[in-house]
């Protein structure tokens, strides 16, 4: 009889088995623990990629954890970006698009990302968090409106002396633990997906040297954003404006009639901006102009400035205020030669995002399907997407459920990285389902 009952009971639990997924071998959160206690920070203004040695610790763990999923073809390139293939499981692959899925491994020069401690805040139950090493390091309610939201959950943190590292090492772990599950779970049917981890996001140099052929897919997805929902499909559009001042320098003893200082016209220039169209004043879908960078000198001065719109008509509109200055500025100052050069950044990705509206609406689906409700966030700035969208790899940005990246009081949270792992899932599913 005990046997019997055993064995029903053993039956039961086989059944149980295989209706429910199995779960990954390691969870989104502990592999999130692990990879942002690795020092991975990128460096500005340097010459190779990736600009730290370092960031190859995480791209070689990584690879070698992509073998033990079993993904195909894993290799770190020269450049330090791991590339992978995740083999589709479905009677033919080929009528399914290969999806790719892109994170990146370095995090910001602005602040040390060398011995993370990552604190878990269990059962947070609302209120401002104080981050244990640095009290004046407060992640306030009033600026974070999204702790509301996250009542219950567990939220990780830095212990307040450095970054954490969620950007993009959520994405990193996020990723993985997809891969981890659909290799647990061949019942979950889906196509052929490309993996790539790079290098130095965070100084802009690493996706020029990405290999969109050898990545091998038809659409991606850049892992990097932030709240649960937010899914971004424009950028901005970006342009760089340099203005010089040209004068003339000579010993002050013996300058009078002769001396022309370029420093009074660079200021005058400077006081023409208009303050309702700078980044401390704007947001939202509102562009701006940025001076950011000078030399100042008699002989001669210069200012780099930024232009930033999601519109291009917006953006020549800021154009022509800049030169417009420059015309108000040479006729008071008729001595100082004074040139304006523009040069286009990059464009808002939209401009091609536009004609593969599948890509935000899937990933919209994958995000409801989780119980997420989706929203989507222009991005104030470029991603790597939105280079790989404009050299014919279509690449929309997804949340993470990350926050306040770049600075000491960044968090995510154990439901941000559970639910964007289930929307990373759901999303393969969905382009299998449809195709
Ligand atoms: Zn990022």
């Amino acid at each position: 009889m005990k046997f019997l009952l055993a064995l029903v009971i053993c039956l039961v639990c086989l059944g149980i088995a295989s209706a429910q997924p199995k779960v990954p071998t390691e969870s989104a959160l502990d592999r999130f623990l692990r990879y942002v206690k690795i020092d991975t920070q990128s460096q500005e203004d340097q010459t190779t990629v990736p600009s730290t040695r370092k960031q190859l610790n995480l791209a070689n763990l990584l690879a070698k954890e992509l073998m033990v999923l079993g993904a195909q073809n894993v290799r770190v390139s020269e450049f330090g970006i791991v590339y992978a293939m995740v083999p589709g499981n479905l009677a033919d692959n080929s009528k399914v698009p290969v999806i790719g899925f892109i994170a990146h491994m370095d995090t910001s020069p602005a602040v040390s990302g060398e011995n993370v401690n990552p604190i878990i805040h269990k059962n947070y139950q609302g209120g401002d968090i104080v981050l244990p090493n640095d009290k004046t390091q407060v992640i306030t309610v009033e600026k974070n409106p999204v702790l509301k939201k996250l009542i219950g959950d567990d939220i990780i943190t830095a212990d307040g002396t450095t970054l954490l590292g969620s950007d993009d090492k959520a994405g990193c772990a996020e990723i993985m633990t997809m891969i981890d599950t659909l290799h647990q779970n061949p019942q979950i049917k889906h196509g052929d997906i490309a993996i790539a981890f790079t290098p130095d996001e965070e100084v802009g140099g690493g996706i020029e040297k990405f290999d969109v052929k050898a990545f091998g897919a038809k659409f991606a997805y850049t892992v990097d954003g932030e709240e649960l929902g937010e899914i971004s499909d424009e950028t901005w559009s970006a342009r760089t404006a340099t203005v010089t001042f040209q004068g003339k320098s000579t010993h002050p003893g013996t300058a009078k009639g002769i001396m022309i200082n370029a420093m009074y016209a660079i200021g005058d220039y400077l006081n023409r901006f208009p303050h309702d169209i700078l980044p401390e004043t704007t947001e939202g879908r509102v562009g701006f102009v940025h001076p950011y960078a000078g030399v100042i000198d008699v002989e001669s001065s210069s200012l780099k400035i930024l232009l930033r719109d999601f519109d291009v008509s917006g953006l020549d509109a800021k154009e022509k205020l800049l030169r417009d200055m420059v015309a108000q500025t040479a006729a008071k100052y008729p001595e100082v030669k004074i040139a304006i050069d523009v040069k286009e950044n990059y464009k808002n990705m939209k401009e091609v995002l536009k004609n593969f509206p599948e890509l935000t609406n899937n990933a919209m689906e994958a995000s409801r399907r989780a119980g997420v409700e989706p929203f989507l966030k222009p991005i104030r700035g470029g991603t790597d997407g939105s280079n790989l969208t404009f050299r014919g790899l279509p690449t929309p940005n997804l949340f993470t459920g990350g926050g306040n990246f770049h600075g000491k009081l960044e968090f995510n949270s154990r439901r941000g990285l559970e639910k964007t792992t289930e929307t990373l899932i759901n999303l393969v599913q969905i382009f299998a389902a449809k195709s």
